[in-house]
């Protein structure tokens, strides 16, 4: 465990108040929050600075279904027990008949889009992909789809450019991307957590490309294994630079790793901890406009203390997840009834952020 988080007594006033003045806060300022332990001022800085942005009373939500297409990986994290061996009877890849059953019980079920993510399988043609985005946006649905090295894996594959990859995939109907794969962006990391993944600079860049394309999405942090502060400042920094580059990342969300395999050593993130990240991304991510918690990860108590550390929305329902244990609220009147009880006036939102009537 490499995190000391009650070293730093640095006095960090200076630091909330710059933040929550409007001006940008540097690296060297961030770390600094991040070693503190100093959590509260944190916090509240965050709160006052979501309160700006997005006023007191309002907490958004919204409602979608993840289609975990296929369960085939060749990518091999060491933190990932959704993955199987190519030969294994265990592995599954839906159909498209199955893909359009979950859509179709997702619509039913008050959900406006798909969240559609799986394991990098190098048997899946170009054409699987484009079917599933036709279908489900015929049903009406947003199709949120492939992180980074999914789209960087195909295009490879298909030996297609990457931009050239998303003007195909975004005619047949893929709408965003998710910020998943990112864990935490520093070259000594990645080699920890998944050597065979994106690094860095290519995670960037493919963000990069579709953020150019007109595919918004979301990006994240997950934190809890043998990561550094300067790890944590490295991964928020790249973030905020490739927001200033391509302007597409809607929200930032910060989740934990959960134990999946016996193999990856993970350690127990402190709420604290947790809210203290909460409040320094909410200052340090200046040109993000919101900041998710995950009720699906982190549980109700702490999502709801989130709410009150710089963060502006709950993100699920989620009606499906076979990636990690879900601890999610499964309907609308839940997280309408969670957002209310929290002390929020809740409004539910598309992925794009766009506030539903
Ligand atoms: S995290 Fe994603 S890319 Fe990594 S092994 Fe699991 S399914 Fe594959």
């Amino acid at each position: 465990m490499v995190i000391h988080p009650m070293t730093m007594q640095t006095d960090i006033a200076p630091i909330l108040q710059h933040a929550t003045n409007g001006h940008r806060l540097s690296p060297d300022q961030l770390r600094t929050l991040l070693s503190s332990d100093d959590w509260t001022s944190i916090a509240a800085a965050g709160h006052t600075e979501r309160q700006r942005r997005h006023g007191s009373h309002v907490a958004t939500w919204t409602a979608f279904r993840v289609i975990n297409y296929t369960n085939f990986c060749n990518i091999d994290c060491s933190f990932c027990s959704f993955k199987d061996e190519i030969e294994s009877d265990r592995g599954y890849t839906l159909s498209l008949e199955q893909i359009e059953a979950k859509t179709l019980e997702a619509k039913e079920l008050g959900c406006d889009a798909i969240f559609f993510q799986g394991g990098v399988n190098p048997h899946l043609a170009l054409s699987y992909y484009t079917d599933a985005f036709r279908m489900i946006s015929a049903h009406g649905m947003h199709v949120r789809a492939l992180s980074p090295v999914e789209v960087f894996r195909l295009a490879q594959k298909e030996g297609l450019e990457v931009p050239a990859l998303l003007e195909i995939l975004k005619a047949a109907g893929l709408g965003s991307v998710p910020g998943a794969g990112a864990e935490i962006l520093t070259d000594r990391m990645r080699q920890v957590l998944s050597p065979k993944k994106l690094s860095w600079q290519e995670w960037c860049e493919t963000m990069g490309h579709c953020h150019r394309a007109g595919l918004p999405g979301s990006c994240n942090i997950v934190f809890g294994s043998s990561e550094t502060v300067d790890d944590l400042v490295e991964h928020l920094t790249y973030l905020r630079d490739q927001q200033d580059l391509s302007g597409g990342f809607l929200s930032f969300v910060p989740w934990v790793f959960q134990a999946q395999t016996k193999n990856f050593p993970i350690r127990h993130v402190k709420s604290w901890e947790y809210l203290r990240m909460v409040g320094a991304a909410r200052l340090f991510l200046d040109n993000i406009p919101h900041i998710e918690v995950s009720i699906m990860v982190l549980g109700r108590e702490l999502a709801e203390l989130g709410l009150y550390a710089g963060a502006d929305d709950i993100s699920s329902i989620v009606i499906e997840e076979n990636v990690l244990a879900s601890r999610g609220l499964k309907t609308i009147r839940a997280a309408e009834k969670f957002l209310t009880e929290a002390g929020f006036t809740p409004r539910r939102r598309t992925l794009g952020y766009e506030l539903v009537p």
